[in-house]
């Protein structure tokens, strides 16, 4: 703060002027670890203003914790976000990841690599300092331990520029600390997975409700792992419709060119239908409550009967006895009378 004092014959103006605050450019998950990260740059004085990446695998909407409330967190902390979509790229990058994949099928060295390329942009167009990330050194196996923030740095041409504040104090110096902007003994030492520290912080900073640890990355989850996997080795460039698709539901692979789907409750029978694309055939029990299943790809038409049988097998329709399935393509419609199918006539093909 500033005085400045005028002075008209004996009358004295004082103005008084704001310091103009230096600032940076946190990435916000919407995790604990990034509110606490941007919590402490503010506290130094800094003005943050927030980017958040969302990516096909990611909408912030599915309520697993990683971009939740995100609009809700930044408002609580003050900060302006803006909101970046990694759509076409982070598939591209999906493909043939540079630095491989985790124990699910998450990129996640390229990934932060292309957020932290997104933060940069927005760095320089605001002319912010730096950029912050609530990283915390050895918490997660694949992109937080020393290597790899290593990497991502040089990858993203950000060599100096990343602060992560809880780890500050265990990282080399970066060129904010060179330059005098930030304090060595202001930066957080904290390693690896507990959340203890993290906890009393957040309520000395009064974080109400601090989200679990973990984030919600689809990419980690192995069970999505395996269906993304096969997504990715089936089509060269799967579609945001494909991608999504991936996220509900039970998932066959009945052969090469040909996937089925069965919804497992009312919600996703609902998107199943918002997503089937002409060419796809929708299949569901005429009597008995139940899934609304999709066959898709080039022998859909061959797998009707054998679809037909599974799509009964996880209605309602009571065990031993016969059932008729309404099967949709497009406008034409026909009823299939089945069986309910066996376990271990499908099980093999469940992903
Ligand atoms: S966990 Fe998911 S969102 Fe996070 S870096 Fe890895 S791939 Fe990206």
């Amino acid at each position: 703060m500033y005085d400045v004092k005028f002075v008209y014959g004996n009358l004295v103006l004082i103005a008084v002027t704001e310091e103009k605050k230096k600032k940076v450019v946190a990435l916000l998950s919407g995790g604990l670890d990034s509110q606490l990260a941007v919590r402490m740059m503010q506290e130094q004085g800094f003005e943050v203003s927030a980017v958040a990446i969302k990516t096909p695998f990611c909408d912030f909407d599915c309520g697993r914790g990683c971009g939740f409330e995100i609009r809700e967190r930044a408002d609580d902390l003050n900060v302006n976000l803006k909101t970046v979509y990694l759509g076409d790229e982070y598939i591209e990058m999906l493909k043939h990841p540079k630095h491989g994949i985790g124990a699910g099928f998450n990129p996640c060295v390229d990934c932060r690599t292309m957020m932290f390329d997104a933060a940069k942009k927005h760095m320089e167009e605001i002319g912010a300092e730096f950029i912050i990330s609530g990283e915390v050194l050895g918490q997660r196996p694949m992109s937080q331990h020393a290597p790899s923030l290593h990497i991502i740095e040089n990858e993203s041409n950000l060599k100096g520029k990343i602060v992560r504040p809880l780890s500050g104090g265990l990282l080399p110096p970066t060129n904010a600390e060179k330059d005098g902007l930030i304090k060595r003994e202001d930066l957080g030492m904290i390693r690896g997975r507990q959340r203890k520290i993290q906890m009393k912080m957040a309520k000395e900073y009064g974080i109400e409700n601090p989200p679990n640890a973990g984030g919600g990355c689809l990419l980690t989850e192995p069970q999505f792992g395996i269906k993304a996997k096969d997504l990715f080795d089936h089509i060269e460039t799967p579609t945001i419709n494909e991608i999504d698709l991936l996220k509900i539901g039970r998932h066959f692979r009945l052969d090469e060119e040909t996937k089925f789907v069965v919804g497992r409750n009312q919600d996703e029978n609902e998107m199943i239908k918002a997503l089937a694309l002409p060419g796809d055939i929708l299949l569901e029990a005429r009597d008995d409550l139940g899934p609304v299943s999709i066959l898709r790809g080039k022998n859909a038409k061959d797998n009707v009967k054998f679809a037909s049988s599974i799509t009964l097998r996880y209605s309602d329709a009571p065990k031993g006895q016969q059932g008729v399935i309404i099967v949709k393509k497009g406008d034409l419609s026909e009823e299939i009378k089945t069986d309910r199918a066996e376990e271990e006539s499908y099980i093999k093909f469940r992903m």
